[in-house]
């Protein structure tokens, strides 16, 4: 008889997100008519910029054509895409990285979810709470349930703690974050890369969020640190850059100057295990940094960013406290003392039909939190704001 991966019954954090569609759905049977504004996805909402859709077509047509047909292509990502992601996103800011470090996938959820496997399963790993649960979920699959370190991310140390005293051997780091909205700054990554060349450890970066990052002091890429190629993993995403959460690219950074030579195990795994991301995407990614491409999805961010002004004024001038949305699309909203985030999110819902995300979700320390996302439509998003200022009491 068969016996299942036990690792799995560790597993907790998605029942919470069921649970939450459950409350919203059973809301909704109740109230037919009601008029529900969601404030709670990590979800684009804009349709994809012009350009990208041209892109996509013309690819597609390609496709159908004998003589530009394409089958397989290079499994690490077509040179027209990692020569763009070169020039744009990294030798644009100082960075210098060869095409083979560059690694095209089909999202980062994925990237950091298998990264962990080119990791000794007794790796002690270090993650923030509260947190993208991918990181904890993945590692917990990978039977490191023993090994997983918590460090809290929370506003007593200004969503920036100080690495530990002891040793990790890998640290998810996410900048922008979320849930918190908050940015890692220089001086705070800097002291990362001294931790981990220090102790040997790898820094696994997710900059999913970059594209919102609006201080131009603030570093997009770990890389923009001096010797982090010696020690960091860097995830990107097309996703909420340029709404391709549908659509499907992103990439991974794997410098060849990490130690373990983990720039040669990703190409093994990914040859392995991955067969590439499809041409039209690639092209459609391509798309993205042409000068129209790169116009439209920095409104694009512009927009979302603006909804995320509006959530965060509107939440502060009303005497809430509220941190992020200023470098990334999430406001994370501190509750009054005592006030728990899953009884909170049923009397939002029941009070202003609003629906976001109760920090719990995140982890303990995302407890009397709550996440409010900025990727609404711009007049649904005042509503929401207005519905909250008027009529929440607690
Ligand atoms: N990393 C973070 C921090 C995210 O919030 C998300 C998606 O919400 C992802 C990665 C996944 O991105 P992708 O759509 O590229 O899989």
């Amino acid at each position: 008889m068969f016996r299942v991966n036990a690792n799995y019954a560790e597993l907790s954090g998605g029942y919470l997100f069921s649970e939450i569609s459950r409350r919203v759905a059973v809301w909704k049977s109740g109230h037919p008519d009601g008029d529900l504004i969601r404030l709670g996805i990590g979800d684009v909402t804009l349709p994809l910029a012009e350009p990208v859709v041209t892109a996509l077509r013309t690819a597609a047509d390609e496709m159908g054509r004998p003589e530009t047909f394409r089958g397989y292509g290079p499994e690490q990502g077509y040179g027209f895409l990692i020569s763009a992601i070169i020039e744009h996103d990294y030798r644009a800011r100082g960075v210098e990285l060869d095409p083979d470090e560059v690694f095209v996938s089909d999202g980062s959820k994925c990237d950091v979810a298998n990264i962990q496997e080119l990791f000794a399963a007794d790796s002690t790993v270090l993650i923030g709470d509260p947190v993208y649960p991918v990181y904890r979920d993945s590692n917990l699959m990978a039977g490191r349930g023993a090994f997983l370190r918590y460090l809290p991310f929370t506003a007593g140390n200004g969503f920036s703690p100080e690495p530990p005293e002891e040793p990790a051997d890998l640290i998810y780091l996410c900048s922008p974050n979320n849930p918190t909205g908050t940015v890692l700054s220089r001086a705070a990554l800097t002291r990362w890369v001294e931790y981990a060349r220090e102790h040997g450890s790898v820094i696994l970066f997710d900059a999913a969020y970059e594209a919102y990052i609006r201080d131009p002091e603030l570093p997009h890429s770990i890389y923009e640190i001096p010797e982090a190629k010696e020690v960091a993993i860097e995830f990107r995403s097309f996703s909420k850059t340029a709404g391709f959460t549908g659509v499907r690219c992103a990439w991974c950074v794997v410098p060849r100057e990490l130690p373990g030579g983990l720039n040669r195990m990703w190409q093994r795994r990914q040859t392995t295990k991955f067969n590439g991301v499809s041409y039209v995407v690639q092209r459609a990614a391509r798309a993205v940094y042409s000068e129209a491409g790169r116009r439209a999805v920095a409104a694009q961010v512009s927009y979302y960013m603006d909804n995320a002004e509006i959530i965060r004024r509107g939440l502060s001038e009303a005497g809430f406290t509220v941190y992020g949305g200023v470098h990334a699309p999430y406001i994370w909203w501190k509750l009054p003392e005592g006030v728990e985030s899953m009884p909170f999110f049923d009397r939002l819902l029941e009070c202003c039909q609003v629906v976001g995300t109760p920090g719990i979700g995140f982890g303990h320390c995302g407890e009397g939190c709550f996440r409010l996302t900025a990727f609404g439509d711009r007049e649904r998003t005042r509503e929401a704001v207005g519905r909250i200022v008027e009529r929440l009491r607690w």
